[in-house]
Formats: C-alpha cells, structure tokens, sequence
C-alpha cells in the first residue's frame, strides 16, 4: 500500500503541473494513466463498477465522480478535483486534490483553504484509542464557523484489498463512535465541503455528481496508516 500510494504520488505531481487553462480532463486522464502503468501501477478506478477513467476529474459544481472527457476543457478561474486510485500487486491507494485554474475568486481560494485544513483537523484525531467518528466530528466542528455545506452521501472509508473497505468515516457527526482505531489500520480520510448548499445530486451518466445549487465544491484525500503513536500518510512523499 506505501508503494501503491508512492506510485499516486508521483503521478499527481506530474500530472498537477499540466493544471492549465486550455487542458481538456481527459488529457490529464490520459497522462495519469501512462505514468501509474509507467510505474508499475493499475489504475484502480478504471473499470471500477464501469467507471471509464483513470481519474475522477470534477471541475466546479461537480462534486465527485467527474468523467474525464475531451469536451471538458479548464479555463481560467474554474477549479478541478483529480482523484487518482492505484492498485499495486493487489493493494490500493487513493486521494484527491482541488487544484485552482489560473486566477480563481477569493471565496474560491478560501473554500480550497478550509476543506483541505479540515482534513487535516480531523487527522489529528487518527491515532490508537480513539474511534472513527471523532474524525468525522473533528472535521464538521472546524468547518462549521465558515457555513459551508458538508457532503453527506460520500465519505472516507477503510481501504487495502479493496477500494472501498468498512468502516464509512463520515465528515460530520458525534464524537466516540464506530470502530476503535488501531496501529495497521489503512483509511482515506476525504472531506468535500460546497460553497453553499450539501445538497448533491448524480445527473444522467450515473457518475457526476453535482451541487443542487451549482456552486462550488472542494475535495481533499488522503490515505493514512494507523501507527503505534498517531498515523503515516501513505499518498504524500513529504515527511510530516
Ligand atoms: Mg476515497
Ligand atoms: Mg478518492
């Protein structure tokens, strides 16, 4: 799973630096896809319940779920999220990023700022003894003063063999609840927190899904390991 997540790693930042107004989504679908094979890697999303990209690309109001598409082109002042998910010898890796494009608004700037703080606010509760949902309590306690809408249909969730693996790790709800975190854990911890309402709906391809009201909307991912003191996050290169 750490070279699953190496593997991610250092595809986001290749394909991060190609970010640009003019740059259609599936572009950046394609690149990712040649450096995680190039790596060693299987992109883990691609045929996943028929999702057909390597990457989720959700550009603005789209939440989630974004198919990368050739008609989609960023332009300046969009946002888009890349999700990537690496399958390395049977294990996965997966994590998110809101990039900005070109010159995005204040407001923008600042709901880029807070969702991906608020990962990190709730990280700080991943350590043994505690339970699940005092990360989810973490994160909804940080964001609230800011009055963004919290998603509620997605969540992080426990990874390894699968993508997708018990427990849900919500971003929002009561403290001391669900599962006790223990060291060898693996989880993705994924806020996405929209300018207005947390109101979100899937459109007609079953995949992209939307704010209701069509604002904004930011998603930050990482994939962690329960250590004996705290956690590691395994989609970082960088040393906390
Ligand atoms: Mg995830
Ligand atoms: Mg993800």
């Amino acid at each position: 799973m750490k070279e699953a997540g190496r593997i991610l790693e250092l595809t986001r930042q290749m394909v991060k630096d190609h970010v640009r107004p003019g740059i259609s989504t599936h572009h950046l679908d394609q690149l990712a896809e040649t450096h995680i094979k190039s790596l060693g890697g299987i992109p883990s999303f691609k045929g996943y319940q028929g999702f057909p990209g390597t990457i989720c690309a959700s550009v603005n109001e789209v939440v989630v779920h974004g198919i990368p598409s050739k008609k989609v082109i960023l332009k300046d002042g969009d946002i888009v999220t890349l999700d990537f998910g690496v399958n390395y010898k049977g294990y996965h890796a997966d994590s998110a990023t809101t990039y900005p494009v070109g010159e995005v608004s204040n407001d923008i700037k600042k709901l880029l700022e807070v969702t991906e703080a608020s990962l990190y606010e709730g990280l700080k509760y991943a350590k043994p003894g505690n339970r699940v949902s005092d990360i989810s309590h973490a994160i909804e306690t940080f964001v609230k003063p800011y009055g963004y809408g919290i998603v509620e249909e997605f969540t992080g969730h426990g990874i390894g063999r699968e993508l997708h693996e018990d427990p849900f790790i919500p971003n929002f709800g009561k403290p001391h609840l669900g599962p006790i975190l223990k060291p060898g854990m693996t989880m993705c911890v994924e806020p996405m927190l929209n300018l207005g309402t947390k109101h979100v709906r899937v459109l007609k391809d079953n995949w992209t899904t939307i704010t209701t009201d069509r604002k904004a909307s930011a998603h930050f991912e990482h994939m962690i390991l329960i250590t004996e003191t705290g956690y590691e996050i395994l989609t970082s290169l960088k040393k906390e």
